[in-house]
């Protein structure tokens, strides 16, 4: 393995506060690598395509909980379904309402992310901070039983602009205090704020980020 996982991994863990946890991204990472981190008592990994995936759940540990963190498209939610631990990147009602109809097919409630899209790129997926407002307030969510809205991600903007990066995670902790004041207060499921990867998890931890999602740090560089 030219990769030490290991001790990329610790280097992680050793940094992270006790209320943060850590998911591991190991899309286009071989399963060893994955195993790697499993022998170190990593269990949280995320994957970003559905055929990937679903090939490493097969030949990997059961009690690996798998996140899947990419844009999903709604005619590929039934695959995940019978196992997926959490839908990171929910970025419409309309793939909310697939998730709730697919985990109901298998008595399942699937914890799920509402994907916020605060970066100036153009390319990042997600909800607008008024999308996200509008598909709360509109209500029928909350008749969704097989899913639980256990928080909100986002990806912050790819620069080196340590300010820029900070604001953006700070927009992203105040909505969330702002939704879960609204719509959560007793619901102690909406509790996740994921935001923070390899180069700026340090800085998404100082701003209320509790997962944070880190690739490259632990596995090296993806080969695609
Ligand atoms: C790939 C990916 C990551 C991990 O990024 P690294 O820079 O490798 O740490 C985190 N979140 C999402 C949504 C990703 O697609």
């Amino acid at each position: 393995m030219q990769t030490d996982v290991a001790k990329n991994l610790h280097e992680v863990l050793d940094n992270l506060p006790q209320d943060v946890r850590l998911v591991a991204i190991s899309k286009y990472h071989p399963n060893e690598y994955i195993e790697a981190a499993y022998q170190e008592g990593q269990r949280i990994f995320g994957e970003s395509h559905e055929q990937e995936l679903a090939k490493k759940v097969e030949s990997l540990p059961k009690d690996i909980e798998w996140h899947f963190i990419g844009h999903l498209q709604t005619n590929k939610v039934k695959y995940i379904a019978p196992y997926i631990s959490m839908i990171e990147a929910v970025d419409s009602f309309k793939l909310l309402k697939e998730i709730n109809k697919q985990a109901a097919k298998h008595d399942r409630i699937i914890n799920v992310l509402l994907e916020l899209h605060i970066a100036e790129e153009e390319t990042k997926y997600g909800l607008t901070l008024d999308d996200c407002r509008n598909l709360l307030a509109e209500g029928t969510w909350k008749e969704l039983e097989h899913v639980q809205i256990c928080g909100l991600m986002m990806m912050a903007s790819n620069t080196d602009d340590t300010q820029l990066i900070e604001k953006e995670f700070d927009i992203a902790a105040k909505f969330f205090d702002e939704i879960k004041q609204k719509y959560f207060t007793n619901d102690n499921h909406f509790c996740e704020r994921s935001w923070g990867m390899s180069n700026d998890y340090q800085l998404a931890i100082k701003h209320q980020s509790t997962m944070v999602r880190v690739g490259t740090f632990i596995f090296g560089p993806r080969i695609y």
